[in-house]
């Protein structure tokens, strides 16, 4: 019998960590009748089987596939200790009452322009840490509700900064010229799950579930399926870039 080189199913090699915010008793953020955890589960979810259906080389790894508590911690770790090539964690974004007009897309990096709406941002993503007592012990002096803790983010996302912008730039791209979406754009911001991955990471927010209008949107299939098709071809040309580059 000889050997058939080519019936070696291909190895699996580009790893994609996919965190679909929050979970469980964390809701995220809310609108008028969806709760984020449930929204940016069911568009992780359309991620990762696109990604698993067309690209044979990827491994997609969830930090959660139901509505289990998804700990940011955790999920830094599920990552780091995969080795994953990619993080990306998925959230629908809110506003204070009295701005339910504002309403698009933006993708976070790990990063020191941590100023105004970027920080509201990050308190709130990151505000499940303050429900824990002792977070200042867990989260090695992490404080979420000082911007100065940015000091020390450079020191490991640094080095992924570039490769974060360009995954970043290529969803918002995708998000506005593919996906009929407002894209905000690409911004930097202190979150605890990106200062804590030891690879290329960002964080999506897929839309504000305080304007009504893109909380219906938000709901509807086709648009969660045209924001995880928006999604999925980011990842896979940012992919098809660093294999050119190789
Ligand atoms: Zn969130």
């Amino acid at each position: 019998m000889s050997f058939q080189g080519d019936s070696i199913p291909a190895k699996k090699t580009f790893k994609v960590v996919l965190d679909p915010g929050h979970g469980g008793k964390d809701w995220g953020t809310r609108g008028k009748y969806t709760k984020e955890k449930d929204i940016v589960l069911k568009v992780s979810l359309m991620v990762g089987k696109y990604l698993e259906e067309l690209l044979d080389d990827v491994e997609v790894i969830y930090t959660r596939k139901d509505d289990s508590y998804s700990h940011p911690k955790i999920d830094a770790n599920i990552a780091n200790e995969a080795e994953a090539d990619l993080f990306i964690s998925i959230h629908a974004n809110a506003m204070p009452k009295g701005n339910e007009h504002v309403r698009g897309t933006e993708t976070f990096v790990m990063g020191l322009k941590n100023t105004g709406r970027n920080f509201e941002v990050a308190k709130r993503e990151n505000s499940v840490i303050l429900l824990e007592e002792n977070y200042e012990e867990v989260y090695e002096g992490f404080d979420p509700t000082k911007p100065v803790s940015n000091i020390m983010f450079s020191i490991m996302q640094e080095a992924f900064q570039e490769n974060s912008i360009l995954l970043a730039q290529n969803i918002e791209d995708q998000f506005a010229k593919r996906a009929g979406r407002k894209s905000l754009g690409v911004k930097q911001s202190s979150l605890w799950v990106l200062w804590n991955t030891a690879m290329p990471s960002v964080l999506v927010e897929l839309g504000y579930l305080t304007n009504p209008k893109e909380e219906k949107e938000l709901n509807d299939p086709k648009v969660q399926d045209y924001l995880a098709s928006a999604i999925f071809r980011a990842i896979r040309d940012y992919k098809e870039f660093l294999d050119s580059t190789k």
